[in-house]
């Protein structure tokens, strides 16, 4: 029974060799998959949620097969950044008022990045890190 066991596991590793995988976005579908699944119950309206829930997990599934990983990686780059915003939006305005007496911040008007320099430093030259835009600056 041990060795059963440990051959599919074997063959099941071999078989997912070069697929993507789960992933913090594929756990998220499958869990709002379960939910709208469940909402599938409700008279009348539920099929909508029923047909909603089951694209949502076959397209969860999808993703751990695929092996287009590059793309995979991007999907849950953008769900990262939607997910992360409201907090990084929290996080800089922290930021601000701790540094309000010895920084400056400003956004680099070619790529809306936000910059932060010293304060007091006179006229200087800031480049973004991102676009490598130079930026003239009164701090
Ligand atoms: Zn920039």
């Amino acid at each position: 029974m041990k060795q059963w066991w440990q051959k599919m596991k074997y063959s099941m590793a071999k078989w997912m060799y070069g697929r993507y995988g789960n992933d913090e976005l594929t756990w998220v579908l499958l869990i709002t998959g379960t939910v709208l699944l469940l909402l599938g119950y409700i008279p009348y309206v539920g099929w909508i949620f029923s047909i909603l829930a089951l694209t949502i997990v076959f397209f969860s599934t999808f993703r751990g097969f695929s092996r287009n990983i590059p793309k995979r990686r991007r999907e849950l780059d953008r769900y990262l950044r939607i997910k992360n915003k409201p907090k990084s939006a929290i996080q800089l305005h922290k930021n601000k008022k701790r540094d309000k007496n010895t920084h400056v911040y400003f956004k680099c008007p070619k790529c809306r990045a936000v910059l932060r320099v010293p304060k007091g430093k006179g006229d200087i030259i800031v480049t973004c890190p991102r676009c490598n835009e130079r930026v003239d600056k009164n701090t």
